[in-house]
């Protein structure tokens, strides 16, 4: 067993909301993720992927060698279990973001039927564009015909297409002859992740190599299908963003106003709950209670979604969600689901906050349910906002502590917007790359873990790698950290190398675009594949790299194996529970390199993370004639 060092609150965070939240929550007698984290003792069988629950004979832990080596009782070695096990981790990540992809389909189906009255189809442009774009013919259809057409063909893509998912056409060629040549082209969103809990049941797949090139598969699945449409249906229907402004950290909560924090992934629950704060009647209730207003905010992904395109605040990112409660400012969070700490019930008790979970797929014990449905989401957030003012009347000011002061940032940089920045076309940003202004492109993702000091990684990755010339995109909790850094503001070009400083002024674009939440990473695949398809290369040649310095999550793993499998070489902050297998230890950090042209790299720390990120965005420019 190995046991977490206590360590002082100065080194759990790299900011000073969190930190002042953190001496606020031990004062309030308020337990924390990182008060949990010092009580684990944390097994080192499982941290290596060495135990197995697959079945009743078990469970079984495995010693992969040595004069104590012991296999499963099914004869399992570690190379298998490792396998399995991971490939569990994946079908969970992509699973996970694909029904996600899916009620957004499902809403679009309703608005296609008329059976949603509060949605509507917003960027009818874009859905034209996406019907022509697989094939549909739309020529003289309304948006409700193109919205049930577009429906009908991307529900198949969930079940068995038999070939490839509709939107694998956006890969370059030769991405999409490796994935052939394989056997990896993802078939449907479902089939793959469900294909491998079969292959992961006792007596199935018993190829270690085989699972893991299923799990590509899988992890392609999301990337490429689920995450995708998720992606784009939440730009047909809430629209697609453009540039804007907004701000960060817990300075965002306003002590006179009642305070709505919005939690979770999905776009169809928080936009409602905006539209209903900026009701005048609920305006009008919470100024009668004393309240100068209503303040909602962001908090995870589903504040990544308002950020992008309503300009909505974010209050925090993944470690920062119990700390907002403990501001004591907080009314009501509203929650969808993923990524939501099951704490959060008991620390909004703490309070006189009220926590709301509105997925009937996603219950809290000690919360408020509230199904929310295509069909009844008006009035279910009306409920809801008018439950929050009334809770503002008992709220505490004695209690409140809002620390520090909103840091303003810039969001909204969709790839249609930085197709309109660039004027029109990718040539400017491909001649920058050329020219070696712009040295290559970094996407940095992904959660936070209290295992790591929060945001330090991602903050002094990003500044190192912007320092070098490389222009950086970020999507999800990672948002939040840079947007604090000052690194999501043109300003922040002073901390950009000089060629990447000079197209940033040129353009008045910040060194790191905010591109969105995580189902957004989708966009990082479609911007990589357009500059491939635009060079004549594969996207494995081109100068660009991915990193999740932070994560925890199965998504994010997923997000990992789909960003490596498409060809980018991606950066982990810590290493998945795959170290007691030297093989699949071996296929992650070298091997899938041969297969895909990318891999894993694992590296805590974000000097040296960067130094290797940067070798290889030399090594893949020099590979295409460039100057390093
Ligand atoms: S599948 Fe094999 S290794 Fe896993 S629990 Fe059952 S017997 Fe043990
Ligand atoms: S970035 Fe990670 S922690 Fe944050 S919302 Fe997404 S999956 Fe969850």
């Amino acid at each position: 067993m190995t046991m977490q060092a206590k360590r002082e609150i100065a080194d759990l965070s790299e900011w000073d909301d969190a930190r002042i939240m953190l001496e606020k929550a031990a004062a309030d007698g308020v337990e924390t993720v990182w008060d949990r984290l010092d009580k684990q003792k944390h097994c080192t069988f499982c941290e290596q992927g060495l135990t197995c629950q697959k079945c009743v004979m078990g469970p079984c832990r495995i010693v992969a060698d040595g004069a104590k080596k012991k296999n499963g009782v099914c004869g399992a070695d570690a190379d298998l279990t490792v396998a399995r096990n991971f490939g569990r981790f994946i079908a969970a990540g992509a699973a996970s973001h694909s029904d996600h992809g899916r009620d957004l389909l499902e809403v679009l189906a309703e608005v296609g039927a008329g059976t949603a009255p509060d949605y509507r189809v917003r960027d009818e442009g874009k859905l034209k564009r996406i019907c022509s774009e697989l094939g549909l013919s739309v020529e003289g259809v309304d948006a409700a015909g193109m919205a049930r057409k577009l429906a009908d063909h991307l529900y198949s893509d969930y079940g068995f297409r038999r070939e490839a998912l509709s939107f694998c056409s956006r890969a370059p060629e030769a991405r999409l002859e490796l994935w052939r040549a394989l056997g990896v082209t993802p078939r449907g969103i479902d089939r793959e992740p469900v294909e491998m809990l079969h292959r992961t049941h006792m007596g199935v797949d018993c190829d270690p190599a085989s699972i893991c090139l299923h799990s590509a598969r899988t992890a392609l699945a999301d990337g490429w299908g689920g995450s995708m449409i998720g992606t784009e249906l939440s730009d047909i229907l809430f629209g697609t963003p453009k540039p804007a402004r907004s701000s960060v950290n817990l300075g965002v909560l306003k002590a006179d106003h009642v305070n709505i924090l919005v939690h979770g992934h999905s776009p169809i629950v928080s936009e409602m709950v905006l539209a209903a704060a900026r009701d005048p009647e609920m305006l009008a209730g919470a100024k009668a209670l004393g309240a100068a207003g209503i303040n909602v905010a962001g908090l995870c992904c589903t504040g990544n979604e308002l950020l992008m395109r309503q300009g909505v605040p974010m209050a925090g990112n993944h470690l920062m969600t119990e700390l907002a409660l403990v501001t004591g400012a907080v009314e009501m969070v509203v929650a969808d689901y993923q990524c939501i700490m099951p704490s959060l019930t008991t620390v909004a008790s703490c309070y006189h906050t009220i926590f709301v979970g509105t997925s009937d797929k996603a219950r809290f014990p000690g919360g408020l349910h509230v199904s929310f449905h295509p069909s009844n989401a008006r009035e279910k957030a009306r409920e809801l906002v008018a439950k929050a003012v009334e809770a503002f009347s008992r709220r505490d000011q004695e209690r409140v502590l809002i620390p520090g002061k909103p840091m303003e940032i810039m969001t909204g940089f969709s790839n249609e917007a930085i197709l309109d920045v660039l004027g029109g076309s990718l040539d400017p940003l491909l001649d920058a790359l050329k020219a070696g202004d712009v040295r290559g492109l970094a996407g940095i993702v992904g959660c936070n873990n209290p295992k790591l000091k929060h945001d330090y990684v991602h903050v002094n990755l990003a500044r190192e790698l912007i320092r070098r010339d490389v222009l950086v995109v970020v999507t999800g909790c990672a948002t939040v950290a840079m947007g604090k850094a000052g690194l999501l503001m043109p300003e922040g070009a002073d901390m950009a190398g000089p060629g990447l400083s000079k197209v940033c002024r040129a353009l008045n674009i910040p060194p790191v675009l905010h591109v969105g939440s995580c189902v957004d990473n989708s966009r990082i695949l479609q911007l990589a594949a357009m500059a491939a398809t635009a060079l004549g290369v594969d996207i494995s040649q081109l100068p660009v790299v991915a990193s999740a310095p932070e994560w925890y999550s199965e998504k994010a793993a997923a997000i990992g194996l789909y960003a490596v499998a498409s060809g980018i070489q991606t950066h982990l902050g810590l290493a998945p529970n795959i170290l007691g297998s030297k093989t699949v230890t071996e296929l992650a950090t070298a091997g899938l390199t041969d297969l895909f042209g990318a891999c894993f790299v694992v590296e805590p720390d974000p000097f040296k993370a960067a130094e290797l990120l940067d070798a290889h965005v030399a090594a893949k420019r020099s590979g295409l004639g460039l100057s390093a």
